[in-house]
């Protein structure tokens, strides 16, 4: 367990001035793979590993912010923030600054220190909850307040245009509007959500494949042309079809002989991920656990086969927790070609369920995999000095 007060006294001895605190979480996707840009569903929850920044304002015009995890500080005039990062960790925070600068919000002079235990790079997006985080605390200094969607879409801007990376919004926002023990299902066209409760009595482990296969950049951008390809062909039949979010099974079945096989498979992928994703929030609701383990393996075998977007470390991963006691389910979660799987497993069997899978997974591959235990969480908030945050 991580005490707010190590951040504390860290940013005191640094900046000489008591910090505000804020954390925002990093999150795990139960369902919902590669639907956000089709305009669907995703069902993600914020976990219990976050990103804290303790914030204090200072009386000259420039920020600082300084990194516990990196060990580093970086300074910066508030008149030099510019629109575009230079990949650098610093871009999410100056990120977010220079977002809040567009919109007009008059952030002064600040020192900022940044600690988290969401794994970096992991897939549980330490990078949602680094601009959250900030963004929280900038606009603290600044005296501000905005709805807590609005900071998640300006988040994503941040991320989008000055990191430069493509995201799309299920990460920030569930950051921003998770809450203690429920997921959240998040309909990427409205942004309308509703919570839906994880039994009290089940863990969400989280199983990172240490892999993460080098042609994944590539086949990203296939995936999405391959997707807009397919839309398109229905979009002749019925132009109502902007996204795959507006097309049916019944499409698929009367045009898609029109596509190429790879196509329709992708296509097909996204229609019914996107129906699995609503019936998973509606099983969580009737506490319907047999059906929710159905559709995360009927998720995991069409990201795998339809999707083609798994590997043999997380189908090993897979395979392995849907063998042990007390899984309810299992799959594949993120952009694909490695990362982590989600597991919903029953906590009294939690502990045991981690050191089958570390050692199963480890005889087979020989890859030794980090193992992450946790529980749908709050979303992101100020923080009073009694807070703890568990690490890892
Ligand atoms: P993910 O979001 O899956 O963790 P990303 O590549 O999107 O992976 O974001 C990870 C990056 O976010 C890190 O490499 C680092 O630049 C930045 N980051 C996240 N948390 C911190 C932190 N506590 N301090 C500094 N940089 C951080
Ligand atoms: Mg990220």
């Amino acid at each position: 367990m991580q005490d707010v007060s190590g951040i504390k006294k860290f940013h005191e001895e640094r900046f000489g001035r008591e910090p505000v605190l804020f954390m925002a979480p990093g999150r795990v996707n139960l369902i919902g793979e590669h639907t956000d840009y089709a305009d669907g569903f995703v069902m993600p929850a914020a976990i219990d590993f976050a990103t804290l920044a303790a914030i204090s304002p200072n009386p000259n015009n420039n920020a600082t912010v300084s990194s516990v995890n990196f060990g580093v500080s970086v300074h910066r005039s508030l008149d030099e923030i510019g629109t575009s990062g230079s990949h650098h960790w610093s871009d999410y925070p100056f990120g977010v600054l220079s977002i809040l600068q567009q919109e007009g919000i008059d952030v002064p002079g600040f020192d900022m220190t940044l600690d988290g235990n969401v794994p970096l790079g992991a897939g549980l997006s330490s990078s949602a909850s680094i601009e959250v985080a900030s963004m929280l605390a900038m606009l603290h200094v600044a005296e501000a307040s905005l709805p807590l969607q609005k900071i998640a879409l300006l988040c994503q801007r941040a991320e989008n245009d000055y990191v430069g990376a493509p995201c799309g919004i299920m990460d920030q926002f569930v950051s921003c509007c998770g809450a203690a023990d429920q997921a959240l299902l998040l309909d990427c066209r409205s942004l309308e959500y509703r919570l839906a409760p994880i039994p009290k009595h089940l863990s969400l482990v989280i199983c990172n494949t240490m892999v993460k296969h080098s042609h994944a950049g590539g086949e990203y951008g296939t995936r999405r042309a391959e997707v807009e390809e397919g839309t398109a062909i229905l979009r002749r039949h019925r132009p109502e079809v902007r996204l795959l979010r507006d097309a049916t099974v019944e499409d698929l079945e009367r045009w898609g002989h029109e596509m190429p096989p790879n196509v329709l498979k992708r296509c097909r992928h996204v229609i019914t991920e996107n129906i699995r994703t609503v019936a998973a929030a509606d099983a969580l609701e009737a506490s319907d656990l047999d059906t929710l383990g159905r559709l995360m393996a009927e998720a995991h075998a069409s990201y795998r086969d339809d999707f083609e977007a798994s590997c043999r470390e997380a189908d090993i991963m897979v395979e392995l927790a849907i063998k042990q006691a007390g899984c309810v389910g299992a799959r594949l979660t993120g952009g694909g070609f490695g990362g982590c799987t989600v597991n919903l497993v029953e906590s009294a069997n939690a502990e045991r369920f981690a050191t089958n899978i570390a050692a199963g997974y480890k005889e087979i591959t020989n890859i030794q995999p980090e193992i992450y235990q946790s529980h749908a969480s709050a979303g992101a908030h100020r923080l009073t000095e009694s807070a703890v945050l568990s690490k890892k």
